[in-house]
Formats: structure tokens, C-alpha cells, sequence
């Protein structure tokens, strides 16, 4: 009966984006521990917890830790973290674990942070206790991540609409495991290519995939999940690409064959996976042009908070002030200097301030003139659906409304603008507007859904893959490099790794 199992459940969320030159350290997560953890969780971890309580597991939780995606984490942060979860096994001694990582965390010195974690945890409970974690599917996921997990799946979802059932699965099957049930056994199929574009799974090169991985696990019964990674972008060693991962009861013959099967349709397809954003002109003369569907919410690819930018571009600012005069919106730039100032002269004072590009190579300060609307200490909580509920910080925060027209709300921290809380919780009113900016490329879909119209607009920044922006030196894949047609292989992953090493099979 499951009554008596412990398992010990913990959080350690954060997308690293090398390419962000500030390194990430303990003041920008959030860190909670004990039973305070389980109060209001979202996501994954809201899908774990909440099914190991239905099937009545004590859960033993230890931390969640989080922060908005932005540079490596601080690798002495981490190894505190690292050292307390495992301390934590150590006193517990679970009889499983279950996690909710990311999965593309890298810090200042591995660019696999939950592959270290992981083998640490492997290391210390031994090939007997099962591990399982619930990731993002644009995890970075390694062949240590796999060889250490009795269970590692993604989130099926881009925008991410199905964490919870992800979380549910991973409890699901550490219950099934645990009462001998189940005997998981994963295969996975490594093809060394990004996707410069195309990355929602609803439409496109990648549902396609997605209905064939899902008649493959319908008409084989002893799959019990499909995982589809689309490998984050910025990160540098040498196994970025696309994987596939088949979970399933027991060896089964045929799962390595299907993996291969699915990994192939992303090379044969890769000319498809492109992105149709407008520029920053058609953007604006959108929003000019088409008063009926306004506000609109203007997605800025390159500075993507969500993908780890800084949020301190400037482009979209400076388009709107100089070349469309009669547009009015709002935008965040990520600017503590500036946010400080704007605080210290008080709502109502009349200030001219540079603002921005104080993080991202290449980008130029705008300098601003405009009233202090607003000011705060940037706490709010998020509408959701993606992450709602949650608590974000954007740390000191000013609104100065420029040429009566523009709210630029100046941030500490890189803000959430992928919600529209970002915006209501400063005083801006979305229905006044003709745009709003979000530093998003697909989650602000589902937060802005019936309150704007999404429009992507190819923006410059660290937050956007183009082919030769930026050096990769350990890396290999398409289309940053010439690759030859691969050899792609499955490989059988074992929680024995150690003793019994990662086996390619052939399919
Ligand atoms: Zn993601």
C-alpha cells in the first residue's frame, strides 16, 4: 500500500542563458523550504504533489527554488542547494524522490547542472530508490540526466499548458514503480539540430510529431510515455540537439526503433522549422493600422525574458517615439539605475533619464523625458494561466509615462511582462492602449489570450537564435554548422550507469 511511502519531493527551476552576461546568484531566486512549499504550487510540482497526497504518500518536501530565466546560476548557490537536498536524503532516507527541474540550468562552472545534481543524488541512494522528475520540454537534457532517473518526461505542451498533467505522470508512475507495477526502462534518440523557428506544438512540422509519438504510445501498450525535447538554445556542450525519450514497461524491442523513427522526422523536416515574425515596422503599422483588434501585445523575440534575456532593449521604445507619433502603449526595460532615479524624484516629478541596454552587448541607452506615474516595489502576482497564482518580483519599480503616451515601467529585475498583471499591477490600464510589449515568444499567448492580440516581432538580443550571432565552442549542430547527414541512434539508458554504461542500440 502506498500509505507508507515517504517520498521526498523538491523544486529547482531556473532556464540559464549563457549568452546573458549576468551571472544569476541566490537574490534573484526565490527559496522556500519545508511544508510552505506545498501551500500553493503551480505546474509540475502542483501535478506531483498533489497526486502523491491523493495516493496517500507522506511527502517529505525540502525546497523550491526558482528564478525567471536570465544567466548562469552562481555555482557556489548552487552547490548549497545541492549539498541540502542531498543532506536532506541523507536524514530522510525516502523510499523515492520526486522532482521538478527545468532542465537547462547551467551555472558559472557546468553547463549540465541537472545532470550533476542528479548523479550526486544517484550516487548517494544507490540503483534501489526510485528518482523522478517532471522537466520542461526545452530541457537541455543529457545523457547523465537520463542514466541517473528512473523516470525523466517533459511537458508534451509550447506555450506550456500541460504542466500539472506532466507533475501527475511522474507521481503516477513513482507510485506504480514503488508497488511493482511498473519497471521503467528509457530509450533516447539524440539528433544534433536546433530549431531556428516553428517551436509551437500545436501547428506546424513539430504537432505532426507530436500525433505520430502519440499513435506510436496508443498502439504499443507497454509505452507509458513519449517525450519530445526541443533542446534550449543557448547553452554550449557537446549533446545540444533534439531528443526523443520512450519510456516504457519493462525492454521493449521495438521503443528503440520508434525513437529513431521520431528523431528522423526532425532532420527530414528541419527546413521547415522557421519563424514568421513581421519587423518592427510591419509590427507598428499593424497596430496603427487595424484599430478593431486593439490592444495589441508585441512579442519581443530578441529580448525574451523568458529565454533568459536581460529585458533591456530599447528597439521597440525608440520605434514607437519616433516614428509612431500617435501609438499609444506600454513596455518594461530592465534598468535599476534608472528605476531608482524615477523612484527618488516621486510620483508627479518631471524627469529625463537614459534608460536601458545596461546588460546586452550592442544595445544603446534611449534617453526618456516624462512624468513619474507610478511607483512600487514591483511585487504582483501573476494572472496566469502559465504559471498564475505565482509570485513575481520585478523588484524597485517607476512608470514614467513619456509624450503622454508611452508607460515605460522601468524594472529592477527582468519583469514577467509575459502577463498582464506585469502592466495592471503599476496603475496601467490595458484597455487604454494600442500595444503592450512582452518579452515572450509563446507563453504570453496564453496569459494575453482574449484581453490582446499577439503579434511576433523580429527584434534583436540574446533572446533570439540567429545562425553566426554568437560563438558556440563546444556545440556542433544544424544549422549553425555544417552537418552531415546523422547517424542516429538509440540508446538504452540504465539507473546502473555507472556499472553498466549508456548502450547504443541499433534500431
Ligand atoms: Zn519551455
Amino acid at each position: 500500500m502506498s500509505e507508507s511511502y515517504r517520498i521526498l519531493v523538491a523544486r529547482l527551476y531556473h532556464e540559464s542563458n549563457r549568452l546573458n552576461p549576468e551571472a544569476t546568484g541566490e537574490a534573484r531566486f526565490l527559496v522556500e523550504r519545508g511544508h510552505e512549499i506545498l501551500r500553493s504550487p503551480s505546474g509540475v510540482f502542483k501535478g506531483l504533489t498533489g497526486t502523491l497526497a491523493a495516493a496517500d504518500a507522506v511527502i517529505e518536501p525540502v525546497f523550491s527554488a526558482g528564478a525567471p530565466p536570465s544567466g548562469l546560476v552562481d555555482h557556489v548557490f548552487y552547490l548549497r542547494l545541492r549539498e541540502e537536498l542531498l543532506d536532506a536524503v541523507r536524514s530522510m532516507k525516502p523510499d523515492a524522490i520526486g522532482l521538478e527541474l527545468h532542465g537547462a540550468m547551467g551555472t558559472t562552472a557546468t553547463p549540465d547542472a541537472e545532470g550533476d545534481l542528479l548523479q550526486a543524488l544517484r550516487h548517494l541512494v544507490g540503483p534501489d530508490i526510485p528518482i523522478g522528475i517532471g522537466l520542461d520540454l526545452h530541457a537541455h537534457v543529457t545523457g547523465r540526466m537520463l542514466d541517473n532517473t528512473d523516470i525523466c518526461i517533459a511537458c508534451k505542451e509550447n506555450p506550456h499548458s500541460d504542466t500539472v498533467e506532466c507533475g501527475q505522470r511522474v507521481a503516477e508512475f513513482l507510485i506504480a514503480q514503488l508497488e511493482g507495477r511498473l519497471n521503467p526502462v528509457t530509450v533516447s534518440a539524440f539528433v544534433p539540430m536546433t530549431l531556428p523557428g516553428a517551436q509551437e506544438t500545436a501547428s506546424g512540422p513539430l504537432a505532426e510529431i507530436h500525433a505520430k509519438a502519440r499513435e506510436y504510445a496508443t498502439c504499443n501498450f507497454s509505452i507509458k510515455d513519449i517525450s519530445i525535447f526541443n533542446s534550449f538554445r543557448f547553452v554550449d556542450n557537446d549533446e545540444m540537439g533534439q531528443v526523443v525519450t520512450i519510456l516504457s514497461d519493462g525492454r521493449d524491442s521495438g521503443t528503440p526503433t520508434l525513437a529513431v523513427d521520431l528523431a528522423k522526422r526532425f532532420w527530414t523536416e528541419r527546413d521547415r522549422f522557421k519563424d514568421d515574425f513581421l519587423t518592427v515596422d510591419e509590427s507598428f503599422e499593424l497596430v496603427q493600422n487595424s484599430p478593431e483588434k486593439r490592444p495589441f501585445v508585441i512579442a519581443d523575440m530578441g529580448d525574451r525574458v523568458l529565454a533568459g534575456a536581460p529585458g533591456d532593449s530599447t528597439i521597440l521604445l525608440s520605434a514607437a517615439l519616433d516614428h509612431y507619433p500617435r501609438t499609444r502603449g506600454a513596455l518594461t526595460i530592465t534598468d535599476p539605475t534608472a528605476a531608482a532615479r524615477a523612484g527618488e524624484a516621486g510620483v508627479g516629478a518631471s524627469v529625463t533619464l537614459p534608460v536601458g541596454a545596461g546588460y546586452t552587448p550592442g544595445f544603446r541607452p534611449r534617453t526618456i523625458s516624462g512624468r513619474v506615474e507610478h511607483v512600487s516595489d514591483g511585487e504582483f502576482v501573476l494572472d496566469g494561466p502559465f504559471h498564475g497564482g505565482e509570485h513575481s518580483s520585478m523588484g524597485q519599480t517607476a512608470v514614467v509615462l513619456v509624450d503622454e503616451r508611452i508607460h515605460v515601467l522601468l524594472t529592477s529585475k527582468p519583469a514577467y511582462s509575459h502577463d498582464p498583471a506585469a502592466y495592471t499591477s503599476q496603475g496601467v490600464a490595458l484597455e487604454s492602449l494600442d500595444f503592450v510589449v512582452a518579452k515572450s515568444g509563446y507563453h504570453f499567448t496564453l496569459n494575453f489570450a482574449g484581453r490582446a492580440t499577439p503579434v511576433l516581432a523580429n527584434t534583436p538580443g540574446v533572446g533570439y537564435y540567429s545562425k553566426g550571432q554568437f560563438k558556440y565552442s563546444k556545440s556542433r549542430f544544424w544549422p549553425e554548422h555544417e552537418i552531415p547527414v546523422p547517424e542516429i541512434v538509440a540508446r538504452q539508458h540504465s539507473v546502473c550507469a555507472s556499472q553498466n554504461p549508456v548502450s547504443k542500440v541499433s534500431a
